[in-house]
C-alpha cells in the first residue's frame, strides 16, 4: 500500500513514477529525498540516507511536493509533480 507520485519534466517530457509508501507487510515506509549538494533525486527507506550520486549525507526528505526538482535526464529544474495515484 502506498503512493505513486508522478513526475514530468516540462524540458525534455522524461517521466518517472516514484513508488513510496509502505509495501509489504513488516517493511520500512519509503520515502523520496532530493539531495541539497547535487539535486539527485533518491528513493530510500532509511531515515538518514546517503546520496548515490555524491555519497554525501546531504539529503532531505521531499514534503513540497509543488516545488520543481532537478530533472535526471537533462538536469533542468523543470521536473513537475504531475500526477498522484495509488498502489497495493
Ligand atoms: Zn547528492
Ligand atoms: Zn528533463
Amino acid at each position: 500500500m502506498g503512493i505513486i507520485r508522478g513526475y514530468i519534466c516540462s524540458s525534455c517530457n522524461f517521466e518517472k513514477n516514484y513508488f513510496i509508501g509502505i509495501g509489504f507487510s513488516n517493511q520500512k515506509e519509503t520515502k523520496l529525498f532530493e539531495c541539497i549538494n547535487c539535486n539527485a533525486i533518491k528513493k530510500s527507506k532509511l531515515s538518514n540516507p546517503k546520496c548515490s550520486k555524491c555519497n554525501r549525507k546531504s539529503l532531505n526528505e521531499i514534503m513540497d511536493f509543488t516545488k520543481k526538482l532537478e530533472c535526471p535526464r537533462c538536469n533542468r529544474r523543470e521536473f513537475n509533480f504531475e500526477i498522484e495515484g495509488s498502489w497495493d
